[in-house]
């Protein structure tokens, strides 16, 4: 009987074991901003302009704070997140709205991470511990937003 118990209480923790290990590779876990993309995630202020140039990050800098909030989990500060955002995108038309901030929250690859380290780019490099070309050993970081946070087993209308 114990020995039953000791099993099952082993496969649980094993269980327990590769979900963490599997959280630790989400998106959110693995994202670490550039040095000019600190200052909104450590920012506290009501309201938040994003603005840069064509590829600056900012797209993906406004869904990684928009993901933080719907978890409820923000990294990069330590005060408790407040409910009610409220998120205001702007694109030249809807198209990239749904091209990007919907495929950058609710699909794989908002951004590359490394398939040897599983670190962004830039941690990556500093790390210097992966060998070849970044473009060789990339894979899709999974979506910012899990399945696991969305209603109904994870549908979502577009
Ligand atoms: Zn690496």
């Amino acid at each position: 009987m114990a020995t039953t118990e000791t099993a099952r209480a082993g496969r649980t923790l094993l269980k327990a074991t590769a979900l963490l290990e599997r959280r630790k590779r989400e998106a959110l876990a693995v994202y670490r901003p550039q040095h000019h993309q600190e200052v909104v995630h450590r920012s506290v202020a009501k309201r938040i302009l994003i603005r840069g140039g064509n590829q600056s990050g900012k797209t993906l800098n406004g869904a990684v704070r928009f993901a933080e909030c719907c978890i409820g989990r923000r990294r990069f500060i330590d005060r408790p997140i407040k409910h009610g955002y409220k998120f205001l995108a702007s694109s030249l038309d809807f198209t990239l709205m749904s091209d990007n901030i919907y495929k950058k929250l609710f699909e794989p690859g908002a951004f590359d991470v490394c398939a040897g380290c599983g670190q962004v780019r830039h941690v990556c490099e500093s790390l210097k511990g992966c060998d070849g070309p970044w473009d060789d050993r990339t894979v899709e970081a999974p979506p910012l937003i899990p399945d696991r946070y969305l209603a109904n087993g994870g549908t979502f209308r577009e």
